[in-house]
């Protein structure tokens, strides 16, 4: 009974970016980077709140019409994060279509903009045509740009020659359910579980009850108990899970420094690695990171896993060379 992110690459390590991160706790998910993400079924879809857009480049960002074609007519808003100039981009998404015959539909879009020490913000809504509505006044920005209960966002902007936002995603605490000690109070398992964690987790008082409520060989029960018992008796509570996601950045001293206090001690580090260190000259040009700069990020980071994506397609014959060589600067197992 983990309460922990559950992520996955939607493409292949040549395929555009898209990191899918359901939050197993409610049915909801986030998605950093929207590139091709036609693999995803609609289900998938409908569960995203949140998107976190790296930078605009087009295979971080062609995605957005395929989202958007799936969430138009449901009851939904989206929030979308993004560098200087991202709402700018949207609403040139938005303005390359026509708007009428969409009274009912209530879609809103609610585009964030990252700078380095505040946040722009706007919202498009369908029912108005998608019309550009600004924020009147930038809000400060610490670095956090989502801080819920449950988890936190906080980005840090990068280098690519221009800004690329790198992502930590960070579980506030991590809940697991005692199942013996369940069964030993004789309480079932049941959605009941989630209220409760998520009482724990927005720091709920100790004395709040909570009402559990199942049937048994056909007989109604019920029994109420305070949450400070139920955290104490069931639950195990240890710190939180943390993934980070960074792609499209030039190997630098200032990145890296940025890159290892954002990533330091992730379950997960996700980074590009573009080139092998035989192609590091054309890494730099282009502003992006070597299989083995991106494993010795990780090392520096101590994060305990790397998973590596995003290669470019020029070594589509020899994935094994990047991922081993990613593996050889981390010093540890390679997740892929
Ligand atoms: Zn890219
Ligand atoms: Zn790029």
């Amino acid at each position: 009974m983990a309460s922990s992110f559950h992520a996955f690459l939607v493409n292949d390590l040549f395929g555009d970016p898209a990191l899918y991160v359901s939050l197993p706790w409610e049915r909801r998910a986030l998605l950093f980077d929207l590139g091709d993400i036609n693999s995803l079924s609609a289900g998938r879809l409908l569960k995203i709140t949140d998107v976190f857009v790296s930078h605009a480049h087009v295979d971080h960002f062609v995605g957005f019409d395929y989202l958007l074609r799936v969430l138009l007519g449901r009851p939904k808003g989206l929030r979308m994060y993004g560098p200087p100039g991202f709402i700018e981009h949207v609403e040139g998404k938005l303005r390359g279509y026509t708007w009428n015959l969409v009274e009912g539909y209530t879609l809103v879009i609610e585009v964030h903009e990252v700078h380095p020490d505040r946040m722009f913000k706007a919202r498009f809504a369908c029912p108005e045509g998608f019309a550009r509505r600004n924020d009147p006044t930038p809000y400060p920005c610490n670095g956090v740009i989502v801080d819920e209960p449950q988890f936190r966002v906080r980005t840090s902007l990068l280098d690519h020659r221009i800004p690329s936002l790198g992502f930590a995603l960070e579980e506030t605490a991590h809940l697991n359910v005692d199942k013996d000690r369940l069964d030993n109070l004789g309480l079932p398992v049941g959605p009941w579980l989630m209220d409760l964690k998520r009482a724990i987790r927005a720091g709920a008082p100790g004395e709040q009850p909570i009402r559990v409520v199942w049937s048994e060989q056909g007989r109604r029960r019920e029994r109420t108990l305070a949450l400070q018992d139920l955290r104490r008796d069931v639950v195990r509570i240890r710190p939180g899970q943390k993934l980070a996601y960074v792609t499209d950045v030039v190997h630098s001293p200032e990145n890296t420094d940025k890159i290892t206090r954002l990533a330091r001690g992730a379950d997960i580090f996700y980074c590009e690695a573009a080139y092998p260190e035989r192609d590091c000259e054309r890494a730099a040009a282009r502003f992006h990171l070597t299989a083995g700069q991106a494993g010795r990020l990780a090392a520096e980071a101590q994060v305990r896993r790397l998973s590596v994506f995003h290669f470019s397609p020029k070594y589509r014959d020899c994935p094994g060379e990047l991922l081993d060589e990613a593996m050889a600067a981390f010093g540890r197992r390679l997740s892929t």
